[in-house]
């Protein structure tokens, strides 16, 4: 049986030109021909990430630069924010790597508030918060840059924020804002293959972890720094996916940052016109929703992984019935990557054939 097309909130579905890309010879790692290779994805990636600071590339997923950006920062005590799946996560990944942690808990389906992180970072002792800018398990779009500002507000206290399933679907002004660390995966909106996370590390934040101790050696910031100087990753990466990365890079360059996020916005809106044409309810709250996924609350009470399993067997499209706690309540679509009105329509129509018998 063929592999249904993916529509879920990744890994998403891959063109044909990033699986050609990942053919290209392989090369030593530590040759001109490595080095062009990562020069060549610079711009792109920093235009991308809204940043003139160098875009370090990590061979791990984004857990890995995640759990890195923790070790490497948090000397006293970190603030995570959660109201999801992938943000509630990070402050017991912040307690496994033994530091000191507190959060903040929304609601899932919620945002963060800025004015409670303001409240929280006024009782002192912190010195670094973790936000999931798009909180992929429940299609919440944080305030970003409302919560940057607050984090700013308070001196030597340093954000790093997720944005693996936001990454190059919307416009994220790194440094205007002041986020200290950006990480994402490029399996979700990049529409590459698993295996490789993204990251920009600001001065401040290399400062800081330049007097933490315990960094360890893969994930060390200082040592991606020091090897960027020369185009260079600390270990061996993956450099069939550098090639895609390359790839992708350029074809985003080609259709223009501003069309790209368009585009999401459109795909994304008819996914939102099919949930309310079909009497469903979004599940995150206006202002607040996904520019690249849509949480779909199941308040028809349809039999979720049957009515997937019917789409699958019937279209061969795969979408996904909610994660964690909240599988089976909600399903989830994914507008990321490669999609077009043309091809969101297929998906939907698709939808709507299978549906009635659910109801
Ligand atoms: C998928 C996802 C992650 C985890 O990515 P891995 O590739 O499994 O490490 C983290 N954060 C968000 C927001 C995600 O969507």
């Amino acid at each position: 049986m063929p592999k249904p097309k993916l529509f879920i909130p990744g890994p998403v579905d891959i063109s044909p030109a990033t699986y050609e890309a990942m053919c290209s010879p392989m090369i030593g790692h530590r040759g001109k021909d490595f080095e062009a290779l990562y020069a060549s994805a610079q711009p792109g990636l920093q235009e991308i990430a809204g940043t003139k600071r160098p875009v370090f590339l990590s061979t791990s997923s984004a857990w890995g630069v995640m759990e890195g950006a923790i070790r490497n920062l948090v000397q006293k005590k970190v603030l995570t924010l959660c109201c999801g799946a992938f943000s509630d996560k990070w402050f017991d990944v912040s307690q496994r790597c033994g530091k000191e942690a507190e959060k903040i808990q929304s609601e899932w389906g919620q945002p963060i508030d800025p004015d409670l992180v303001r409240a929280k970072l006024a009782e002192g002792g912190f010195d670094t918060v973790t936000l999931v800018h798009n909180e992929t398990s429940t299609g919440v779009l944080n305030p970003l840059s409302e919560i940057a500002g607050v984090v700013n507000e308070f001196e030597d206290v340093l954000l790093i924020v997720d944005t693996v399933s936001s990454f190059s679907a919307l416009p994220i002004p790194t440094d205007e804002i002041g986020v200290d660390v950006l990480l994402a995966g490029v399996q979700k909106a990049m529409a590459l293959p698993p295996g490789l996370s993204v990251f920009v590390v600001s001065e401040k934040a290399l400062a800081r972890a330049e007097t933490t101790n315990d960094r360890g050696y893969y994930f060390d910031f200082l040592e991606f720094e020091k090897n960027h100087q020369k185009n260079n990753t600390p270990s061996t990466p993956s450099i069939s996916l550098l090639y895609a990365l390359d790839s992708m890079v350029s074809s985003i360059m080609e259709e223009g940052l501003a069309a790209r996020f368009r585009r999401h916005s459109e795909t994304n809106a008819l996914v939102h016109k099919w949930v309310e044409e079909n009497g469903f309810e979004l599940f995150a709250p206006e202002g607040f929703r996904s520019k690249t996924l849509t949480a779909v609350r199941n308040n028809r009470e349809i039999d979720v992984p049957a009515f997937i399993k019917a789409v699958r067997e019937r279209h061969n499209f795969l979408i996904n019935g909610g994660y964690g706690k909240i599988k089976g309540k909600t399903f989830r679509i994914s507008n990321m990557g490669n999609e077009t009105a043309a091809t969101m329509d297929e998906l939907l129509c698709a939808l709507s054939e299978v549906l009635p018998e659910f109801i």
